[in-house]
């Protein structure tokens, strides 16, 4: 069983990666079919704080993966097929594109961190969107309407849409997917 799975890795899932490995609930990331997100086709990044000289957009996610590896995060590359539960989240169902195998892979909670053009389709079942296909989150929170299942990044944004921003709804998904599992007392499995 997984404390933490988390759909995306783009900015979003990678910095929801980074906190909740460095809370030690070992997170596993399944990065879907763009590893690194929107901005490995971004040339320069001119905008991401820290940064004062221009940086290719794949080195900065690069460089998000391996801080996520350095604190314990876990990777696959399949994508979430879906969110499998009831009125709260017990697992996920991936599909492996190639062989085209079903798996389920039990867990607590699931971040989902899928971007800007949001196949919100194939979670429908668990989580509520808005006309625009964006998940919606309960205000000022990455929190669903379904315990368990969070958002966060583009998927949830249909303002500001720019990785500074979706690097910090995943923060804020870590912190949320952190209390809810001290609250419904999963963390301490081993
Ligand atoms: C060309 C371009 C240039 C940009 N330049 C800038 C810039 O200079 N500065 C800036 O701040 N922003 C920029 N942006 C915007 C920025 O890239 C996005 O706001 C940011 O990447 C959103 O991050 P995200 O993590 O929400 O989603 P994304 O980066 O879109 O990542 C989505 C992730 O979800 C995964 N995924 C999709 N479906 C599934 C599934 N079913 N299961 C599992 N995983 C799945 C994908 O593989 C991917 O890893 C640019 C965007 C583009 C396209």
């Amino acid at each position: 069983m997984e404390n933490v799975v988390i759909a995306g890795s783009g900015p979003a899932g990678l910095t929801a990666a980074i906190y909740t490995a460095r809370s030690e609930l070992n997170p596993l990331v399944l990065e879907g079919p763009v590893p690194g997100g929107q901005l490995i086709v971004s040339n320069e990044v001119e905008n991401y704080p820290g940064f004062a000289a221009p940086v290719l957009g794949m080195e900065l996610m690069e460089r998000f993966h391996k801080q996520a590896e350095h604190f314990g995060a876990c990777f696959k590359s399949q994508p979430v097929e879906e969110i499998l539960g009831d009125n709260t989240v017990t697992g996920a169902a991936l599909k492996n594109p190639v062989t085209v195998e079903k798996r389920e892979i039990p867990c607590d909670g699931i971040f989902v961190a899928i971007g800007h053009d949001p196949k919100t389709q194939v979670f429908k079942a668990l989580v509520e969107t808005d006309e625009q296909d964006c998940i919606k989150v309960k205000a000022g929170s990455t929190r669903t309407l379904t315990p368990g299942v969070f958002a966060c990044g583009d998927v949830c944004d249909p303002v500001y849409k720019q990785a500074v921003v979706a690097a910090g709804q995943g923060c804020m998904a870590a912190v949320d997917v952190g209390r809810y599992l001290a609250e419904n007392e999963f963390g301490d499995r081993p």
